[in-house]
C-alpha cells in the first residue's frame, strides 16, 4: 500500500487552533472546533490502522469536491486492483442508539444519521468516475474507530464497521489480491486533480486584531508560552523558531496585513526584544519599501 496523498491538519482546523488560544469562542463555534479536532484525532487513528494494510493498492486522503453545486468530502479512498473502497471515519464515543432512520445519542438529541451521508456520496464518487470514463466497482464503510463506542440496537449493516471488527476487516482486505496498473494510478490523479477548494476563512468565528490575546503559543499544548519560551507542559524553543511560528499564525491570520518588526513585536506580547525579531525576520524575509511603510515579505 501506498499513500499518495497523505493527510494534514485542514487550514479551517489550524486557523481554529490558532484562534482558541487568543478568544473565547462563542458556543456554537466552540462545538464546531471541538468537532474537528476529534474527528482529525479519530482520522489519524484511522491512518495508523491503515498502515497494515499490505495488499498492493493507494491510498488517498480527505478528498473534497462539487458534484451538482453539493460539496463533498472524502475522509480516506483505497484504491485496489478491482474495488475502490471508500471510508467515512467516524471518532463517535459513548452510548448512540438507532430508532427507526433516525440516529440519537442517549440524551435524545437526533444526529444526522451518517449512513445516508455514506450512500449520498457513493452517489456522487460513482457520478464522478462515470464523468471521467473510469470504471471500477466502488465499496463505501462507515468505520468507528473510538473504542469507546457503542450503537444501540445496531442493523446488521455490511458498510459499517465496528471498533471490535476492525482487526478482521484488515484481515479479510490482506486476503484479497490486488495488483495495481497505469490505469489505477491514472485514476489517483483525476481524483486529485478534480478536486475543489473552499475558504477556510467563511466558517471562522468573527475576530479583529484588538480583540486576539498577544503572546506565543506552545505548539504542543496552545498555552502561552512567557518571557523564557519554556511551557508549564514542558515544551521548550528557540526563539528564532518560536517567532518564526508565531509570524506564521499572524500570517494565517490576518493575510492581507504586513508583517512589521513592531507588528511582530506586539504580536508575541512583548516576550521577545524588538531587535531579536528584527534580526530573525531581516534573516527570513525580504525587506519592502522604506521608514514608515517598511514592511518584509516571503521570499519563496
Ligand atoms: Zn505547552
Amino acid at each position: 500500500m501506498k499513500i499518495l496523498k497523505p493527510r494534514f491538519i485542514s487550514p479551517e482546523l489550524k486557523l481554529l487552533r490558532f484562534l482558541h488560544s487568543r478568544m473565547a469562542f462563542p458556543v456554537d463555534d466552540l462545538r464546531r472546533y471541538e468537532n474537528l479536532e476529534k474527528g482529525f484525532k479519530g482520522e489519524q487513528q484511522f491512518d495508523k490502522w491503515s498502515e497494515d494494510i499490505l495488499i498492493d493498492g493507494l491510498i488517498l486522503n480527505d478528498l473534497l469536491y462539487e458534484v451538482n453545486k453539493t460539496f463533498f468530502q472524502i475522509d480516506s479512498v483505497l484504491i485496489s486492483q478491482g474495488t475502490l473502497f471508500q471510508f467515512e471515519v467516524k471518532n463517535f464515543e459513548g452510548d448512540y442508539c438507532i430508532d427507526g432512520d433516525k440516529w440519537l445519542t442517549l440524551s435524545g438529541s437526533t444526529i444526522k444519521n451518517p449512513l445516508h451521508q455514506l450512500e449520498r456520496s457513493e452517489t456522487m464518487l460513482k457520478q464522478l468516475l462515470q464523468n471521467s470514463g473510469h470504471n471500477m466497482h466502488i465499496e463505501s464503510y462507515l468505520v468507528f474507530i473510538n473504542p469507546n463506542f457503542h450503537l444501540y440496537n445496531a442493523p446488521i449493516n455490511q458498510s459499517i464497521i465496528f471498533p471490535t471488527q476492525l482487526s478482521r476487516f484488515l484481515d479479510k482486505l490482506n486476503r484479497t489480491s490486488s495488483k495495481l496498473n497505469g490505469r489505477h494510478s491514472k485514476l489517483a490523479e483525476y481524483l486529485v486533480s478534480v478536486q475543489t477548494f473552499q475558504s477556510p476563512y467563511k466558517r471562522l468565528p468573527n475576530y479583529e486584531y484588538d480583540q486576539l490575546a498577544k503572546g506565543i503559543c506552545c505548539p504542543r499544548c496552545r498555552a502561552f508560552m512567557g518571557e523564557t519560551l519554556k511551557c508549564k507542559c514542558g515544551f521548550e524553543e528557540a526563539p528564532a523558531a518560536a517567532i518564526l511560528r508565531s509570524v506564521e499564525e499572524f500570517r494565517w491570520l490576518f493575510p492581507n496585513e504586513r508583517i512589521t518588526t513592531n507588528g511582530i513585536y506586539e504580536w508575541c506580547g512583548g516576550n521577545v526584544s524588538r531587535k531579536v525579531i528584527w534580526s530573525i525576520l531581516s534573516k527570513n524575509f525580504q525587506l519592502e519599501g522604506h521608514g514608515k511603510s517598511a514592511h518584509y515579505v516571503k521570499v519563496n
